[in-house]
């Protein structure tokens, strides 16, 4: 079966034009890789673009969309499947299941909300899926400084670093899925002393 890769990314129209050649590339090199995408469902943004290059360079698109935002026509209609649920919960819970592994591509709160809870998983050894930040042109970097700020002040433990990657370019997200394979949390969550 071919593997789903879930990409979270920004579904603002209004973004730097690098910001959906990015996307576009990723959808390119997914193809090219032999994975499929899931993903939110959008025809907008980053979203839009991911998609599109997927379709036309003859991959698999899944969109799972919401349906108060598929009726405000913002839903990708040439996906292979487009799965309608009815909240964002629903959608984020269908989208982790089905995928093999997560990258967050620069994005708004949609897109950051989306990878925490994945890496919330991740700790808890509840998802042991491969993820990855794609950081494109340092668009994440004050974040993993404050996961490193949450390091040093101890509200999680050193291995957590292990439990996501950074990658800086579209074959970058998909050898950095190779390496994370099989990285599974650390099972002692409290330091006793
Ligand atoms: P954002 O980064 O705030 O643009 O949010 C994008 C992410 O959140 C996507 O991965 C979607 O799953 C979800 N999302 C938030 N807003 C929208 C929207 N208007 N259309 C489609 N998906 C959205």
């Amino acid at each position: 079966m071919t593997k789903l890769l879930c990409v979270y990314c920004a579904s603002s129209d209004r973004l730097d034009p690098k910001y959906y050649a990015a996307a576009a590339e990723l959808g390119r090199e997914m193809v090219l890789r032999g994975w499929g995408l899931v993903y939110g469902g959008g025809k907008t943004g980053a979203m839009g673009a991911v998609a599109r290059a997927v379709k036309q360079n003859g991959g698999r698109v899944i969109g799972v969309i919401p349906e108060f935002m598929k009726a405000r026509e913002l839903a990708y209609t040439d996906a292979d499947e487009l799965v309608t649920v009815i909240t964002m919960r629903e959608r984020k819970l269908l989208m982790e299941t089905r995928a093999d592994a997560f990258v967050a591509l620069p994005g708004g709160w949609g897109t950051l909300e989306e990878i925490m809870e994945i890496l919330t998983l991740r700790q808890l050894d509840v998802v042991k899926k491969p993820c990855v930040f794609f950081n494109q042109d340092g668009f994440y970097d004050e974040l993993l400084r404050l996961f490193e700020r949450m390091l040093r002040e101890n509200f999680f433990k050193p291995s957590n670093l292990e439990l996501y990657r950074v990658a800086t370019t579209a074959s970058g997200v998909f050898d950095q899925i190779e390496a994370a394979t099989g990285v599974s949390a650390d099972p002692k969550w409290f330091e006793t002393r």
